[in-house]
């Protein structure tokens, strides 16, 4: 009998390479979704798998709609992917989110405990609750100190998860996972909205990309080595938290230039704060421009994280690296703008 495993956020860009992963390896994937993305499933259509994936209607809201789900699908594996995901929006709307990430979260699990105790459970849990971190770089045993409404509602369900864990023994792990970025993220997060732009400004569609912090430093990894991770921590006998990331951090702006170089631009950057800007050094144009619009009310000025308890007990290891990264991401967006093609959120 295959496995089963239930991803929520299925059409999101994790819960794509997830399903890729374990349909890989046998299992019996269902993908829980919003019935307003029935639709909208660009990402699972461009990996191939659209017609291996069963569908689920789910909402994080509806803890009945929850519990006849699990009862239904009876799941071996749940994988809570499931999330409003870009932290500046989680400032305009914080309750929303903190009901999405934080009580969602927690209705998964106390259905889990009366529908389908024996199943194992991945929370999705986010470098954001170290916020403004007192170390670097920060592991499973660095305090959390969350920044946005986003990384304080992931906090409380990274919690709950550790309480259904200790005092039901549900088998539940917390990936605390660092950002990860793939061709499949969503436009509005960073790393995407600046390969995509530079494809467009390349192209001769747009004129300038506008950014917020260019000094913000991120921990970026490939988003489909961090699914093995996921996979990994529920096959361990005894469930625990663990970190993933590379270890390797850069600025906003190292992105923007090492993204520009693979269209052909050639950054200096000129002025500062508000002012700055990112000039093409071989046209002249000014193709980066910050506009404080996309300031954060607080910012997490520095992600690093430790993955040295993943690699030791999991065995797990990241394969590609930040240049790579920035290569395939680029590559995707020059060919989706020169086919007209546009995917992800
Ligand atoms: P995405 O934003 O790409 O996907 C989020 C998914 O959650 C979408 O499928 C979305 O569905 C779904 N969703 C949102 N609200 C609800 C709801 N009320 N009910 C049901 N489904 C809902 O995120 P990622 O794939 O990048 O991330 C996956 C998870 O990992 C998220 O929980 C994220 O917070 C967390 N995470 C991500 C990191 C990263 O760098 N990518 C880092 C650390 C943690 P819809 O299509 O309907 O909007
Ligand atoms: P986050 O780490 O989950 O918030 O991922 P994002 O990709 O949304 O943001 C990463 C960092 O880039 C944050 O510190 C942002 O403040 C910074 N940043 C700078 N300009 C922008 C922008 O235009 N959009 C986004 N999303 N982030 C930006």
């Amino acid at each position: 009998m295959p496995k089963t495993a239930l991803i929520t956020g299925i059409s999101g860009q994790d819960g794509a390479y997830l399903a890729q992963f374990l349909l890989a390896k046998g299992y019996r994937v269902v993908g829980a979704l919003r019935r307003s993305s029935r639709s909208a499933i660009p990402r699972l259509i461009e990996l191939k798998i659209a017609n291996d994936v069963e569908l689920v209607d789910f909402d994080l809201a509806e803890i009945t709609n929850i519990m006849r789900t699990l009862e239904r699908v009876q799941p071996d594996e749940i994988y809570n992917l499931a999330a409003q995901s870009y932290v500046a929006l989680s400032f305009e709307q914080p309750i929303y989110t903190s009901d999405a990430n934080g009580i969602g979260a927690l209705r998964i699990l106390e259905s889990l405990r009366q529908v389908v105790s024996a199943a194992r459970f991945y929370q999705a849990s986010t470098s954001e609750m170290f916020g403004r971190a007192p170390a670097f770089p920060q592991d499973e045993t660095t305090p959390f100190c969350p920044r946005s409404p986003y990384g304080y509602a992931k906090l409380f369900a990274h919690w709950a998860t550790v309480s259904y864990r200790e005092s039901y023994g549900i088998h539940a792990s917390s990936g605390i996972l660092f950002n990860h970025e793939s061709p499949l993220r969503g436009r509005e997060f960073v790393t995407r909205k600046i390969t995509w732009s530079l494809a467009r400004i390349r192209h001769g569609d747009l004129e300038t990309l506008e950014l917020g912090n260019l000094d913000a430093q991120r921990d970026w990894g490939f988003a489909g080595d961090f699914v093995d991770g996921m996979w990994l921590m529920l096959q361990q006998d005894k469930a625990e938290d663990y970190v993933l990331a590379t270890g390797e951090t850069h600025t906003v702006r190292s992105f923007v230039e090492t993204a520009a170089s693979r269209f052909q631009f050639d950054i200096e950057w000129s002025g500062a704060g508000p002012d700055e800007r990112g000039i093409d050094r071989r046209s002249g144009k000014t193709i980066v421009r910050v506009n404080p619009a996309f300031y954060r009310p607080a910012e997490v000025d520095k992600l690093a994280g430790n993955p040295r308890k993943a690699q030791e007990v999991l065995g797990w290891r990241r394969k590609i690296g930040f240049d790579e990264l920035v290569t395939l991401m680029a590559e995707a967006d020059a060919r989706r703008v020169r086919d007209n093609f546009e995917t992800g959120a």
